[in-house]
């Protein structure tokens, strides 16, 4: 009966509760409409006149699950690339009229989330608890960083925010909030496995009254779009969350063509592990290991990679998460009956699915379950491995590795975990107080998380960021972000 579906007066979004079963009607007739439609997007470019002559025709966008069309998107092209750079002009207005403007756009995020919701399971493959905190995050970054708007520094200038395919809406919108609540004027370029999203996202927050100058959409490649923008001297800082190799790149390209103080703020990949000791309560772990390593399809930085267990447990234990792992339902994101949905695309799928052959052909494929044989679903598996170090790269999928290690070895394992470079997230699971001391003092990561899961950082509470390999820092959604989007200082 008459859901209060939002508390404007709290800080963070209250979300949706999807135990109730009146709130899920209401998602489901909500989202109802959006279930066949086929969205159109292309670049948003200020005083646009129309297509320029070297744009290509719009491609089709299909769902990761079924291959079914989502849309059309049109990808910019060099003109349309020159036309906003030259139109970007950063935002002028009061810092509390920005603030203003970006809560109304955090608003009318929440009023669409009908549509909101269709795009994240047809576009991304979001489950509806994905796409409820993706949601519930993007709202959140929108009123945080709203909150930390000011004048006292000048904004950095114009700001490019590159985005992945695996926060298409949260991460999008964070970066974008940030940069719009500096000051600056941004230009945006989204993933292109999720383009569709990023344009619903952009055009509320132009209805909200971002002003189109200081807010432009250039969707494409990063091979084509995202290079040239990178290697913009009309650029002075770049956000961008994606892969490590990615970063580097960008950061060669900005030495090479910008300001030598122009920011980049990266937020990279992980190999994060998690240590299970024999004292831990065993089925809060579990549903710890499960939801961080498969919820999302194990589509998150912060997803958990590798996870160590004492050897005294580890077969009663592993036992235990086989059996929390067959009783997972993958299947069409859309259905409320589906925990995990699809990888991204064809390419991540063949990536993921080679790594799994070769342990299965080693003899180290501990379990796996099945998934549809339609779209791209990888099936939640485990693949036993030495340490941490035989991993040369991330596999962002839902590939747990297992490790055992004897009790005397805790330290060798920290310093196996440290030796990655990388420092995203870690967890543990322990009852020994002096172990979680010892344990959170001596590891290099940026989120550490003791007996509970390892993904999900809360705008405000839990700022998210990594260290190493793993990004640049500040973290999002906490008190620093918003300074990095500021011209630099001024040194003697
Ligand atoms: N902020 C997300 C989390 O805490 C991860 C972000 C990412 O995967 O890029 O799970």
């Amino acid at each position: 009966p008459g859901t209060e579906l939002y508390a404007p007066d709290r800080r963070n979004s209250r979300g949706f509760d999807l135990r109730h079963r009146p709130t899920l009607e209401e998602i489901d007739a909500a989202r109802t409409p959006f279930a066949d439609s086929l969205w159109e997007a292309g670049p948003l470019v200020a005083a646009d006149t129309g297509a320029p002559a070297d744009r290509a025709p719009a491609q089709e966008v299909v769902s990761p699950a079924t291959g079914a069309p989502v849309g059309h998107i049109a990808s910019a092209s060099p003109t349309d690339i020159a036309n906003a750079l030259s139109a970007a002009t950063p935002w002028d207005a009061p810092a509390a009229d920005r603030a203003e403007v970006l809560k109304r756009a955090a608003d009318l995020y929440e009023e669409n989330f009908g549509e909101i919701f269709a795009l994240l399971a047809r576009e991304a493959g979001k489950t509806l608890p994905d796409a409820v905190a993706e949601l519930r995050e993007a709202v959140d970054f929108l009123r945080y960083y709203a909150n930390g708007a000011s004048d006292d520094r000048p904004a950095a200038g114009r700001f490019l925010c590159i985005s992945p395919w695996n926060f298409p809406l949260a991460i999008f919108t964070g970066q974008i909030s940030a940069a719009l609540a500096a000051g600056n004027a941004v230009i945006a370029k989204p993933a292109e496995q999720t383009p569709l999203i990023a344009h619903l996202g952009v055009s509320l927050m132009l209805k909200a009254g971002v002003p189109a100058t200081a807010l432009q959409l250039l969707p494409g490649d990063g091979a084509s779009v995202g290079a040239a923008l990178t290697a913009s001297d009309r650029i002075d800082g770049v956000a961008f969350t994606g892969s490590t190799e990615t970063a580097k790149r960008i950061r060669a390209s900005m030495a090479e063509h910008m300001a030598p103080g122009a920011p980049l703020i990266a937020e990279t990949g992980g190999l994060n592990a998690m240590i299970v000791d024999s004292t831990a309560l065993p089925e809060q772990a579990v549903q710890a290991i499960v939801e961080s390593a498969f919820q999302s399809a194990g589509q998150r930085c912060s997803a958990l990679r590798c996870l160590y267990v004492q050897d005294d447990i580890a077969d009663d234990f592993l036992k235990m998460l086989k059996g929390a792992m067959d009783a997972l339902r993958p299947g069409d994101p859309w259905a409320l009956s589906s925990d995990l949905g699809p990888v991204i695309d064809a390419d991540a799928r063949t990536g993921i699915l080679d790594h799994v052959a070769k342990a299965e052909m080693d003899g180290r494929l501990v379990h796996r379950i099945p998934v549809p044989n339609e779209g791209h679903f990888v099936g939640p598996c485990i693949v036993s491995i030495p340490g941490i170090a035989a991993l040369e790269r991330e596999i962002f999928g839902p590939v747990l590795h297992v490790v055992r290690f004897k009790a005397s070895e805790i330290d060798a394992v920290i310093e196996a975990v440290n030796a990655t470079g990388y420092g995203l997230t870690f967890g543990l699971q322990t009852r020994i107080d002096d172990r979680v001391q010892h344990v959170t003092e001596a590891i290099e990561a940026g989120n550490v998380y003791v007996n509970r899961n390892q993904i999900g950082a809360i705008v405000g509470s839990q700022p998210f960021g990594g260290e190493g390999l793993s990004g640049t820092g500040p973290k999002a959604g906490g008190p620093f972000y918003l300074t990095r989007f500021k011209a630099p200082l001024e040194r003697d």
